[in-house]
């Protein structure tokens, strides 16, 4: 069902869209606008809601309430599988990978899930030189070309950040979902990562919420800040640093660098 309201730069539409946790209310009636090839950086104290609202976008979390359109279709009652297939991936706050099997092959799972990519189980997969061949070429897109043979579980943490990067890459998303990408990292790592997200081809449209605010301010192009699960205001970079409403949110947590 397309959407004759839709506004075809509009990769990404949240309508009024809400999350109720019995009585509290994480998610108050956000209203949100991705465009197709942004850079969008979601930003705001911890609690504010933008890590539901990632769950509500990747299908992980029904909403109570309000309406989320990919490319115009209304996806709000897709189930992950069908959004994945529609192309929106999702790394989380809290790893997903498999951490006993090899790095290589956490990325070869991941390619199972293409469309196309069949249920033919890992060893069919593995089985296949192109499959395999991708996997290399994603590993190497997000700085890992050497790491392939260890177990996930061996990577630092900054590695495995990077290998779950891949895995979203893997399904071949038209949108990229990154909850703060750069939590636990040394400075080294983070640069590396932001290098990596900002040499990402311009069709995959990123959302992004990360505390590191050089990083936001380095990468996005479009920043929306929320507080205590409302939406505060979305602007251009300069714009949020120099609103007052937002310093005022950020009080006695993170200053927004002038
Ligand atoms: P953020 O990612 O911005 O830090 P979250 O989306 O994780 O915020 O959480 C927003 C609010 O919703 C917080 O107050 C949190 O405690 C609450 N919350 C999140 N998930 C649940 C849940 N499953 N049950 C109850 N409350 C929740
Ligand atoms: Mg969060």
């Amino acid at each position: 069902m397309t959407d004759r309201t839709h506004d075809h730069s509009a990769l990404l539409q949240l309508r009024n869209v809400s999350r109720h946790f019995g009585s509290f209310r994480a998610l108050d009636e956000v209203s949100l606008t991705v465009r197709a090839g942004a850079r969008h950086a979601i930003i705001g104290p911890n609690g504010a809601g933008k890590s539901t609202l990632f769950g509500l976008i990747s299908g992980t979390l029904p909403v109570t309430a309000g309406s989320i359109l990919l490319d115009g279709q209304d996806v709000t009652r897709l189930p992950v599988d069908r959004r994945v297939g529609l192309g929106v991936a999702a790394t989380f706050q809290h790893s997903s990978l498999f951490l006993r099997e090899s790095v290589l092959e956490n990325v070869l799972l991941a390619l199972l899930r293409r469309p196309g990519g069949g249920l033919g189980g890992l060893r069919r997969v593995a089985a296949r030189p192109q499959a395999i061949a991708q996997a290399h070429a994603l590993l190497d897109q997000v700085g890992l070309p050497t790491r392939h043979e260890l177990a996930a579980a061996e990577l630092s943490h900054g590695e495995r950040r990077q290998l779950e990067v891949a895995v979203a890459l893997a399904t071949d998303p038209r949108l990229l979902l990154l909850d703060e990408p750069a939590a636990g990292m040394s400075p080294a790592e983070t640069a590396r990562l932001t290098a990596l997200l900002a040499a990402l081809p311009g069709e995959v449209t990123v959302l992004l919420v990360e505390h590191d605010l050089d990083m936001v301010f380095e990468l996005a192009d479009t920043v929306t800040v929320m507080h205590l699960g409302r939406h505060l205001m979305t602007g251009a970079p300069d714009e949020v640093r120099a609103s007052a409403a937002v310093q005022s949110a950020y009080l006695g947590t993170t200053e927004v660098p002038s």
